[in-house]
């Protein structure tokens, strides 16, 4: 993928972008653009590659659903990212062309990256690029979604079979909704953090 051609189609879409070679140096750009806030974490493998939480938690109020143990509430922690000041996750596909998309089963991370924040971080490793937007939706149903429902230990055919979607009908299914993003949402600052290593699923 030509990374300059998709930090280009994510600007004219109205993104700020910012690209880094490492994990390293993209956490550490989060850590200086981010203090004294409230933030909130959409789940994302990415963000965990990056201890992200343990960094930013440092001098920020962090909520992250992925934290919770048993005794936690999960739910409860999902609706207090909802309204923080800074909203961070993943995407499970972004576009050459400049769209993105994600999957969710609850609903907190796509509601969390669309409204009701000051800034929305979108961090994404190379991994993610794919050529147009119907690729972006393959990716995200075919690769992103069973590797997480394996990961999950979801009782589904694609974590079984791992090659593939089967829009299954599994009480296990992890994919209730599918947020595209055509370009940067009104009134808020959005920044898609883009990394030049694999990360996440
Ligand atoms: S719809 Fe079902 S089979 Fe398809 S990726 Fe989601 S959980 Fe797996």
């Amino acid at each position: 993928m030509d990374i300059q051609i998709t930090i280009g189609s994510l600007r004219t879409k109205g993104y700020a972008v910012s690209n880094f070679d490492t994990v390293e140096h993209a956490a550490a750009y989060i850590d200086r653009a981010t203090d004294n806030k409230r933030v909130g974490f959409g789940d994302s493998l990415t963000l965990q590659q990056m201890v992200l939480y343990r960094i930013l938690s440092t001098h920020n109020e962090v909520s992250d659903p992925q934290q919770c143990t048993e005794t936690d509430d999960f739910l409860a922690t999902a609706r207090k990212c909802l309204s923080s000041d800074v909203f961070v996750t993943s995407v499970n596909a972004l576009s050459e062309t400049g769209e993105m998309v994600n999957i969710d089963a609850t609903g907190n991370r796509i509601a969390g990256s669309l409204f009701g924040h000051e800034k929305v971080f979108f961090v994404a490793g190379v991994n993610k690029v794919v050529p147009t937007l119907e690729d972006a939706i393959w990716r995200a149903r075919n690769i992103a979604a069973p590797r997480n429902a394996k990961r999950l230990q979801r009782r589904t055919p694609c974590a079984v079979r791992g090659d593939r979607c089967y829009d299954c009908s599994s009480p296990d299914r992890i994919c209730n909704g599918m947020a595209v993003y055509f370009r940067k949402m009104d009134d808020v600052e959005m920044e898609v953090v883009l990394i030049g290593t694999e990360l996440g699923y």
